[in-house]
């Protein structure tokens, strides 16, 4: 069951989370070449082994425990983090479309500060 980063790493993108993942599934790391387009970070759900490293590592608790952790309002972010391959153009297109329908459609999560979004959840 994989951990799923949510709209709090829109606008955040710390990369800490990154830097503690055993199996580096946690995508685009900073020195990727499209880390500087991406919108957020994703976890890849077939390479998490689930050790739970990045959710204190994250300064501002976008990673949630599973899919069923994931509150309602970012259920349409465990779709991009499924999607997202740093390999592949196309689907890290995919992904960042869903969360540009994201950003659109939660204009009330959007407003807050990265690091109130979670409350909010
Ligand atoms: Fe990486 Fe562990 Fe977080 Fe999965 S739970 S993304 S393996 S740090």
């Amino acid at each position: 069951m994989p951990f799923v980063i949510t709209d709090p790493c829109i606008g955040t993108k710390d990369t800490a989370c990154v830097d503690v993942c055993p199996v580096d599934c946690i995508h685009p790391r900073k020195e990727e070449p499209e880390f500087q387009s991406a919108t957020m970070l994703y976890i890849h759900p077939e390479e998490c082994i689930d050790c739970g490293a990045c959710v204190p590592a994250c300064p501002v608790s976008a990673i949630y425990d599973s899919l069923e952790s994931t509150p309602n309002s970012q259920k349409d972010l465990i779709e991009a983090n499924f999607v997202y391959r740093s390999s592949d153009p196309e689907n890290r297109e995919a992904a960042e479309d869903i969360v540009k329908r994201h950003i659109e459609t939660h204009a009330d999560l959007m407003a807050l500060p990265p690091s109130e979004r979670m409350a909010a959840h």
